[in-house]
């Protein structure tokens, strides 16, 4: 494979960020390709097991985040909550640093897989060896893949966020000060209703994710909503929940969408592949997406790393990550059947389970099934392509 590779990358996400950083790290050269005005993101939180902060760490990302942690060194790396912002802005600086190009305003409106040309909405064309698209879960690069790919699927939920400063809530509050001086999540289920809640940033901010059956019209992804009617929605739950929620009076509500499962992410040229939320879009229930976001992009650039044919390193990039990914975008369908159920003597008995001291197989919590979660959790990206490097003949 020749060396210096030059590689475009549509979308900078965190998807398109971070592969920017594993290829670099590769030694080839990046530029992406951005369509907003600006390298941001939004939303608030999130949460990155120890699949994902095992390679923040490698990469040395860890260094530049405010991050708090719980569950310390579990499966081998700890667990943090992370806000949005300081990632976005953390995996920003890392690709700059290392030398990746970032254009914003680059809007990709055409691509063409076989010559590995992309043509910019003002009509500038860009030639690479490579092209990454990881424009999102409505991908422009996934259309022009698979034309005939159906549209993103509503899952029958919305979810609200809100996100408080401590400084602004009553000083003192025990209740507020126990959520804010330990790491930790807590959960609240109901009949399709759940909320979770976790600290950011040192515990000076708490952040509040709410779902409840999606009620937006078709076509609406997101809308701003007062937070009386979300109170109203979560009528009877803790009253703790009740006072996080009314802290704010405007919050809003987002569709909740996935995408059927891909039967192939690359280009037969070996031109061209698709990364993060383009590829495999999931619901939020075992905080995943920009987890594995970020394994699609450690096993590319490893794989890059290697003397390879660039269309052998796409076929075992998929062999490596579509199984995977599959697998925890339909486990995290499976939690969205156990977090919604109605009271009934199944979600008695799910409660009974979930509130075991030892963990039990088949827990409907599944991050502490005791074989789903260090198959999740003990994943190394890393070392996962080497291993498929080194076991089949090139
Ligand atoms: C409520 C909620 C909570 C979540 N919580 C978690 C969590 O706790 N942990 C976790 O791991 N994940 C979580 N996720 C999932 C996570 O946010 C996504 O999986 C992740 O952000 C996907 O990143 P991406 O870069 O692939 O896509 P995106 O973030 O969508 O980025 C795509 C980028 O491509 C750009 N773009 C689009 N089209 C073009 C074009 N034509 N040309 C150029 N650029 C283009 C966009 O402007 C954007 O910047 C959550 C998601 C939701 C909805």
């Amino acid at each position: 494979m020749a060396r210096d590779l030059k590689v475009l990358i549509i979308g900078g996400g965190i998807g398109g960020l971070s592969a920017a950083i594993a290829i670099r790290f590769a030694g080839h050269s990046v530029t992406i390709l951005e369509a907003e005005e600006e390298i941001t993101e939004v939303g608030a939180g999130l949460q990155f097991s120890a699949n994902a902060t095992r390679i923040l760490i490698k990469w040395g990302v860890d260094k530049l985040i405010v991050k708090d942690v719980h569950h310390l060194e579990t499966n081998g790396a700890p667990f943090w909550d992370i806000h949005r912002h300081d990632l976005i802005k953390a995996l920003h600086s890392m690709a700059l640093e290392l030398g990746a190009e970032v254009r914003v305003q680059s809007r990709v409106s055409d691509l063409d897989f076989g010559t590995g040309s992309v043509v910019l909405q003002n009509g500038e064309v860009l030639q690479g060896d490579l092209v990454i698209g990881a424009d999102g879960l409505n991908s422009t690069c996934r259309k022009k893949l698979i034309p005939d790919d159906e549209e993103p699927e509503f899952t029958g939920d919305m979810a609200f966020r809100v996100l408080l400063n401590l400084e602004d809530l009553p000083p003192n509050d025990p209740d507020f000060l126990e959520i804010t001086t330990r790491p930790q999540c807590t959960y609240w289920l109901g009949p399709s209703h759940h909320a979770i809640v976790y600290i950011l940033r040192g515990g000076t901010q708490i952040n509040l994710v709410a779902v409840v059956p999606d009620d937006l019209p078709r076509g609406v992804v997101r809308a701003p909503c007062d937070t009386g009617g979300v109170l109203k929605l979560f009528e009877g739950f803790d009253p703790l929940l009740l006072e996080i929620i009314s802290q704010v009076p405007q919050t809003f509500k987002w569709k909740l969408r996935i995408r059927p499962e891909l039967k192939k992410w690359s280009h037969d040229s070996g031109k061209f592949t698709l990364l993060g939320d383009a590829a495999h879009p999931t619901l939020p229930y075992l905080s995943q997406g920009a987890g594995i976001t970020l394994e699609d992009a450690a096993v590319l650039g490893q794989l890059l790393t290697e003397p390879i044919p660039l269309a052998k390193v796409l076929a075992k990039y998929e062999s490596i990550r579509r199984p995977r990914t599959t697998s925890v975008v339909k486990a995290s369908s499976q939690q969205q059947y156990w977090y919604n159920l109605p009271d009934r003597p199944e979600q008695r008995e799910r409660d009974r389970i979930m509130s075991a001291e030892i963990p039990q197989e088949e827990d409907p919590f599944l991050w502490k099934d005791p074989v789903f979660a260090p198959w999740l959790f003990g994943y190394d990206a890393h070392e996962e392509a080497r291993k498929v490097v080194g076991k089949y003949p090139l």
